[in-house]
């Protein structure tokens, strides 16, 4: 269940990053129709707190239920713009950004690291060769 959802929910990430959010739409309805986002009051201690739950009791149900419903409301708000998919070579990661600006362009740290690295390597070997 989960695989399936990586797999459908790339796509969304990948339309909404291109600002092509009518594709993205149609793909998060279909991702929609088959993970089926319920939400439903559970009880934790003295208070309810609102999960979403799918179709079954199974974790990868509800844990696919529960993202399909959280990128289905970030589609539909001013957050869409946040929806990214990681610019770092190698790497197949999409993101939510939470930063306060919004200009992030990698999954993480080590992706941004990694390139800003291969960046100065690179920037150092241009300036070590020989000018003719
Ligand atoms: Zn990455």
């Amino acid at each position: 269940m989960l695989t399936r959802f990586a797999l459908d929910a790339r796509p969304i990430f990948e339309a909404a990053a291109d600002d092509d959010l009518g594709s993205a739409a149609i793909a998060t309805n279909e991702l929609l129709s088959w993970t089926r986002p319920t939400p439903r009051l559970d009880q934790h201690g003295d208070s309810w707190d609102m999960h979403f739950h799918g179709p079954t009791d199974r974790l990868g149900d509800g844990w696919a239920a529960g993202c399909t419903a959280a990128l289905t409301m970030a589609l539909g708000s001013a957050r869409v713009g946040r929806l990214g998919v990681c610019v770092a070579p190698e790497c197949d990661r999409v993101y939510v950004d939470r930063s306060k600006n919004g200009t992030r362009s990698f999954c993480g740290v080590n992706c941004q690291n990694r390139v800003k690295n291969v960046r100065h390597r690179e920037h150092r070997a241009r300036r070590r060769q020989p000018r003719r």
